[in-house]
This record gives structure tokens, C-alpha cells and sequence, in this order.
């Protein structure tokens, strides 16, 4: 088996992105994502709506990601798909989609942990920072996560924070709806406070035991602070909306770095991988090379498009399972809540 090239068709759909790839062993051949437009204009994601827009997507979706590829549907080795955690509507989609299609192919079907996918989204090959190597921390960071996570070996990590209410990305989607800015607004948030004073208005930073995380209160607090000013000036926003941006994304950042810094301490563990969407913000990405040069730290930030939800990251997965014949039944379901560490289940 040593020598042999596994193509493998992986499939996403845990969320709001219908997205497939096709990977010759850890290379990704095409990783194409239909990213759903239909949330934007009720400011989240709504998941009936998501899991019929996977229902209309999934099929183009397969065919471009082959197509690309220049694979026929013949020469695939495997289906690997996310099995959870995520929208359960959407999630029946892919799972069911891959099912059915390996089931038509006779080849093996691989199951992927979303949150574990975005971790080992670092061995896709070709990652200008190369992959960490065992053990290092991963902090994913998205809309729907944040976590700091021990990885201790592919398939062996440990949940060492997490938050314990929103999502990091959800902070800054949550905080930029506030400011009456469209859905999702943390790239927006991002933009504008690349030219705004990040010293221009102070927000608490949450005081949260060990490694967890907490966001919910930095939003009522900006909440209450854009309400307060608005009555005196309504034009407040507009007026100060860089510096109020910057405000939060320096509060945001610091509340991650803080974390990072701690489980560095702890663990003695300086090689720092980041994932999910919000790996894209300009802050965390300079505070991370500022570590780099201050602390010592060696860090890895996959390319964009590898952090966001996408099928490259579950197709890497389903190769290292398709190497140690980590292979999954017909009557497997979809998991809404999976957790990424099975031995704390
Ligand atoms: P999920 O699938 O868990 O919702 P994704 O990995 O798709 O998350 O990432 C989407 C999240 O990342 C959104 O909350 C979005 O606002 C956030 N995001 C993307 N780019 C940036 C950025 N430059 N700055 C801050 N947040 C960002
Ligand atoms: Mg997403």
C-alpha cells in the first residue's frame, strides 16, 4: 500500500458551506465551496434554509470538485464526509450524500470530526508555515467554535479551554451587527480597524477560570456603551466607527492571547496551530508573529482558504484514517454535538 496514490472525494456540509475537494493522498487536487448567500439578509445562519441550499448545491458542488480535479468518479478510493458537529439538517445532507455514494462506488466511507478536521487542516500539504509537529496547541477559532486543544498525536487530543458561551467569531459578528453592519461582519470589523485607534474606548476583558473562554459579556458591554453614546450623539457610530472597531478587536484579541500565553505556561508547549474562520483577522495574526519574535513561539496559520468550513480539510482527515483503516459502517448517522475528544465522552 506504500507506494499507492488514495484519491479521495471529501465532503462538507456541517453549516452554511457546501464544499467538496478531491485529494491525491495529502494533496488537494480541488476544493470548491458553494458558500450560502441566503443567511446574509436575516443576520445568521438560518438552518432550515441552509440544509435545502445544501440539498441544491451538493450535486454541482461533487461535480466541479471532480472536474477540477480530473478524477473520474471511478478511480476514487474513498467518501469521506463531517459527520458533526453542526446543523443537523445540513449535516444529513452530506452524510447521507456520502452514504449513498460509496455505497453506489463499493468503496470505503470515512466519517471526520469537523473540529478535528480544522486541526489537521495543517498536514494538507503545501502550507507555507509546513505542519507542527506532535505534541502542539491548537486554538480554533470560528463562528461556531473557540477552542485550545492539547494534540497530543492525529486521533489523540485533549480539550484543555473552550468557550463557555459564544464563539470568538460570533463576538465579532454579534459586535458588528450592533454597529448596524451587514452579516457577516468580522472581516468588516477587521477592515475598519486596520485604520482605527485601538486605544480610543476601553471594554472589560472577562474574568474566566483555567483555559475557557467567554465572550457573551464584551458584547452586552459593547451593547450598552453604543446605546449610552448613540443618545447623545446619534451620529456616534458613523463618526467613530474605525476606532470603535479597532476597540473591540484589540479587546477580542487580547482576551485569545491571553488564553494562548496560559496554556503555553502550562503545558510548555510552544508550537501555537490556529484554524477556523476567524484565523483570517489581521489581529490575531500579528500578535501571533509578535510571539513568534518576543516568546519564542513557532506558529502555523493554513492558508484562508483552508481555515474557513471546507471539504480539503475533511479530505486530509479521510487520508490518514484511509492509512490505518479507520473506515465507518452503512448505518452510521449524522452527530449534531460530536465531541472532538471521544475520552472525555
Ligand atoms: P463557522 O463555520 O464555525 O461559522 P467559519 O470557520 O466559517 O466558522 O468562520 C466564519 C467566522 O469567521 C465568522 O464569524 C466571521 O465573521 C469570522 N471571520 C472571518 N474573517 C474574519 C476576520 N478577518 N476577522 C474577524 N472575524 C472573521
Ligand atoms: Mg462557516
Amino acid at each position: 500500500m506504500k507506494n499507492e496514490t488514495i484519491y479521495i472525494l471529501a465532503i462538507e456540509s456541517s453549516c452554511d458551506d457546501t464544499s467538496a475537494a478531491v485529494l491525491s493522498n495529502k494533496k488537494v487536487l480541488s476544493n470548491i465551496t458553494a458558500t450560502q448567500k441566503i443567511h446574509e439578509e436575516y443576520g445568521g445562519v438560518v438552518p432550515e434554509l441552509a440544509s435545502r441550499a445544501h440539498q441544491q448545491n451538493i450535486v454541482p458542488v461533487v461535480h466541479q470538485a471532480l472536474n477540477k480535479a480530473n478524477i473520474d468518479k471511478k478511480q476514487l478510493s474513498a467518501i469521506a464526509f463531517t459527520r458533526g458537529p453542526g446543523l443537523m439538517g445540513s449535516l444529513l445532507v452530506g452524510t447521507s450524500f456520502a452514504k449513498s455514494l460509496s455505497l453506489g462506488l463499493n468503496i470505503p466511507l470515512i466519517e471526520v470530526n469537523h473540529m478535528q478536521a480544522h486541526i489537521l487542516a495543517h498536514f494538507i500539504e503545501g502550507q507555507q508555515d509546513g505542519a507542527p509537529e506532535f505534541p502542539f496547541l491548537a486554538m480554533t477559532i470560528s463562528g461556531g467554535h473557540t477552542q485550545i486543544v492539547l494534540v497530543k498525536d492525529f486521533f489523540d487530543m485533549e480539550i484543555l479551554g473552550e468557550t463557555l458561551d459564544d464563539a470568538v467569531g460570533e463576538a465579532f459578528d454579534k459586535s458588528a451587527k450592533i454597529l448596524g453592519l451587514p452579516y457577516p461582519g468580522g472581516p468588516l470589523v477587521d477592515k475598519y480597524a486596520q485604520e482605527g485607534n485601538p486605544k480610543a474606548f476601553p471594554f472589560p476583558k472577562p474574568k474566566v477560570e483555567g483555559l475557557n473562554f467567554s465572550f457573551s459579556g464584551l458584547k452586552t458591554s459593547i451593547l450598552y456603551f453604543i446605546q449610552r453614546e448613540t443618545a447623545k450623539n446619534p451620529d456616534f457610530v458613523q463618526e467613530n466607527l474605525k476606532d470603535i472597531c479597532a476597540s473591540i478587536q484589540k479587546t477580542i484579541i487580547h482576551i485569545l492571547m491571553d488564553k494562548l500565553k496560559k496554556a503555553v505556561e502550562e503545558t510548555g508547549i510552544t508550537q501555537i496551530a490556529i484554524g477556523g474562520g476567524v484565523s483570517a483577522n489581521s489581529g490575531i495574526r500579528n500578535a501571533l508573529k509578535m510571539a513568534e519574535k518576543n516568546r519564542g513561539w513557532q506558529t502555523f496559520i493554513p492558508r484562508f482558504e483552508y481555515c474557513t468550513d471546507n471539504a480539503a480539510m475533511i479530505g486530509v482527515v479521510g487520508y490518514l484514517k484511509y492509512q490505518q483503516h479507520k473506515f465507518s459502517e452503512q448505518d452510521i448517522s449524522a452527530k449534531a454535538r460530536y465531541m472532538l475528544s471521544q475520552k472525555k465522552l
